[in-house]
């Protein structure tokens, strides 16, 4: 009797968080334990932090190039985070197509759900979640990145987002970091191997 196999491919996992979540630090420790795995690598026109490298974090431009880059359609989808510029590359996610990969974008919520709206089969989104406001501050001033005026853009910014958690594929909290990131890694893992089903 013949097997028909059907395989659902995911080509993009999408990450969303309110800043401060842990996402950064989730997605880092996956990245060392996942080297495989593919990580787009956005435009912005935000500032370098001292940790972070050109080309590997993000590509960091100024606002002239990003709006260059606007009018040429260089971008599937851009936003303006926090007053600066966010974008993804038509090029990196084209790649993931024909290449059959799947890759993980770190990106806002609406990020999310613009790559969710063109790519509706081909996309698989993950919310994560602090475990409250307090945790949210604390973990902000902590990582002594952003004034205090910044944080409150930030936790302004955080119940906007947490409203559009409903929308995403797979939401997680992240409370103890080494249970996030074992959630995060089986839950990437179980997507890449596809859905299959036999008849
Ligand atoms: P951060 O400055 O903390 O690195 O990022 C600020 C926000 O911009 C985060 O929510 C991050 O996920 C989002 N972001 C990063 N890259 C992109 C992108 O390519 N598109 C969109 N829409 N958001 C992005």
């Amino acid at each position: 009797r013949a097997i028909t196999k059907l395989t659902l491919m995911i080509n993009f996992i999408t990450i969303s968080a309110p800043s401060g979540s842990g996402k950064t630090t989730l997605c880092k420790a996956l990245q060392l334990v996942e080297p495989e795995i593919e990580w787009s690598i956005s435009y912005t026109t935000r500032e370098k932090r001292s940790i972070e490298e050109n080309g590997v974090d993000y590509f960091f431009i100024s606002e002239e190039e990003f709006e260059d880059l606007i009018i040429q359609e260089h971008f599937v989808e851009w936003q303006n985070v926090h007053g600066y510029y966010y974008g993804t590359s038509v090029s990196n996610l084209e790649d993931a197509i024909e290449n059959n990969k799947t890759m993980l974008i770190e990106m806002d919520v609406k990020g999310s759900m613009s790559i969710k709206k063109l790519f509706p089969n081909q996309t698989f989104s993950i919310f994560i979640m602090p475990p409250s406001i307090s945790q949210l501050r604390e973990r902000l001033r902590s990582r002594g990145t952003d004034s205090e005026k910044r944080i409150n853009i930030r936790l302004k910014r955080f119940q906007e987002e947490m409203k559009f958690r409903k929308n995403f594929d797979y939401v997680m909290i992240n409370e103890d970091l080494d249970l996030a990131k074992i959630e995060l890694q089986k839950t990437i893992n179980k997507l890449k191997q596809g859905v299959t089903s036999g008849t």
